[in-house]
């Protein structure tokens, strides 16, 4: 066993969570190590690649158009019935290079100062009076790092959550499994992303195609593990891309899961602090998490600064991480999971009759609209007007 390391914060993985929560820890002169199992950051890619506009994502990161494949400006998306809706939001987002995004991420927080171990699985936590010793299988050596707080940024791993003792719960409605090939020609607009919706396509998620360049294309789904009918998410996906792009091939698959249940109860135990997937900090409706990895990256590494400043991470004073993240998104995100749990009850038509109620609701608005409270709250009531067996949820129509 190799001597022991000291830090004052050590972060557990390099994803976009974990290396936003590093840069904001060493560039306030905190002593940090990043630790990331795999041996290549951002390798291999599991991800559909779309991030927020330029706008959001300059708040993180110097945008370098090296890995920025598009800027995207419209949504089409498709019901079960085929229609096409269409939402026109120019520059909402971007898609980009997932592996070369995650490296930008990583050097950031090195530059800033913090010591960045790769090839280095943390394999445990034992909390000891003087504060936390990380056990890190590095480069095939076991290594004991000591530190005073840990940033459990594992993603869907989900270790650094149970080492903790922070209650979490998994059930089958509470994930989606995803599944995606990069394929190449894939035939269609470049600033567009494509959504289709059903119970044959994707049971309780949606299929996606985002663009890329030269005709590539990133397409995948996500569903309900709950729904699927005994046929696996890649049959799904198998079946679409035979019937649409019969022409295309992949040399790759991603495969994951994402935690889509709403945020947890509590973030936080003494000395830890969770962010990102492994704080199951996704957008229960879109699925999408890599920008709230970033965010509450920035959110934990600001609260664990002013906790080392007074000498205290107790849980306690911790908790105003979570009272932060529930005011940000928190909150929101428990009305989605609400949504997302009504969703799972609709039938193709239901979803074509939303879908047509949907796009008079979107039509007009700033894509910004669309994460509040108010509007989360008209698709609840939109959806129990329409739908019979949710009308006990509202009176009538407001
Ligand atoms: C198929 C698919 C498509 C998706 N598409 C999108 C999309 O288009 N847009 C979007 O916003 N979101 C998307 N998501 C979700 C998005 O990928 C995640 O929300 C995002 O990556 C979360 O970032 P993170 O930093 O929390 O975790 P991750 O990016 O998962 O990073 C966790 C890191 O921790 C490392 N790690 C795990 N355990 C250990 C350990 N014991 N020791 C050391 N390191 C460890 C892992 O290797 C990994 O690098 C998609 C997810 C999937 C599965």
């Amino acid at each position: 066993m190799r001597p022991i390391f000291s830090y004052d914060a050590v972060v557990v993985g390099a994803g976009p969570g974990g290396s936003t929560a590093a840069r904001t820890l060493a560039g306030a002169g905190v002593k940090t190590l990043l630790v990331e199992k795999r041996q290549e950051i951002g390798a291999a890619v599991r991800c559909g690649e779309v991030v927020g506009p330029r706008s959001v994502m300059a708040r993180f990161i110097d945008i370098d158009e090296s890995w920025v494949y598009q800027d995207i400006d419209e949504l089409w998306l498709f019901p079960p019935g085929g229609r096409r809706l269409t939402a026109h939001f120019p520059r909402c987002g971007m898609v980009v290079d997932r592996k070369r995004f995650d490296k930008a991420l990583a050097i950031e927080a090195a530059r800033t100062g913090a010591d960045v171990w790769t090839k280095a699985r943390v394999t445990g936590l034992t909390r000891t009076p003087e504060g936390i010793r990380v056990h890190i299988r590095h480069l095939g050596e076991d290594r004991t790092v000591s530190a005073r707080v840990v940033v459990g940024a594992d993603g869907v791993e989900f270790l650094v959550v149970r080492w903790a003792g922070i209650r979490t719960a998994l059930g089958l409605a509470r994930v989606f499994s995803a599944v995606q090939y990069p394929l190449t020609g894939v035939e269609g607009p470049s600033h567009t992303l494509r959504f289709y919706f059903g119970n044959t396509v994707a049971p309780g998620g949606y299929l996606w195609i985002f663009p890329k360049t030269g005709g590539t294309a990133n397409v995948g789904l996500c569903l309900s593990p709950a729904l699927q009918k005994g046929r696996r998410a890649v049959d799904y996906l198998d079946a679409f891309v035979a019937r649409h792009f019969p022409a295309s091939s992949s040399v790759e698959m991603v495969m994951g899961g994402i935690p889509v249940g709403g945020p947890l109860k509590t973030l936080v135990s003494d000395g830890v602090v969770l962010v990102g997937d492994a704080g199951h900090q996704v957008n229960p409706l879109s699925a999408g998490g890599i920008v709230n990895a970033m965010e509450t990256g920035v959110m934990a590494g600001e609260v664990i600064v002013e906790a080392l400043k007074r000498n205290d991470v107790s849980a306690q004073r911790l908790e105003a991480y979570d009272r932060r993240w529930n005011d940000r998104a928190g909150n929101l995100y428990r009305l989605h999971a609400r949504l997302r749990r009504m969703y799972y009850k609709l039938s193709d038509a239901d979803l074509d009759r939303l879908g047509d109620r949907l796009e008079e609701q979107v039509r007009g608005r700033n894509p910004d609209d669309l994460y509040t409270f108010g509007f989360a709250a008209s698709v609840v009531r939109s959806m129990a007007w329409m739908i019979p067996k949710f009308r006990f949820m509202v009176g009538k129509e407001t």
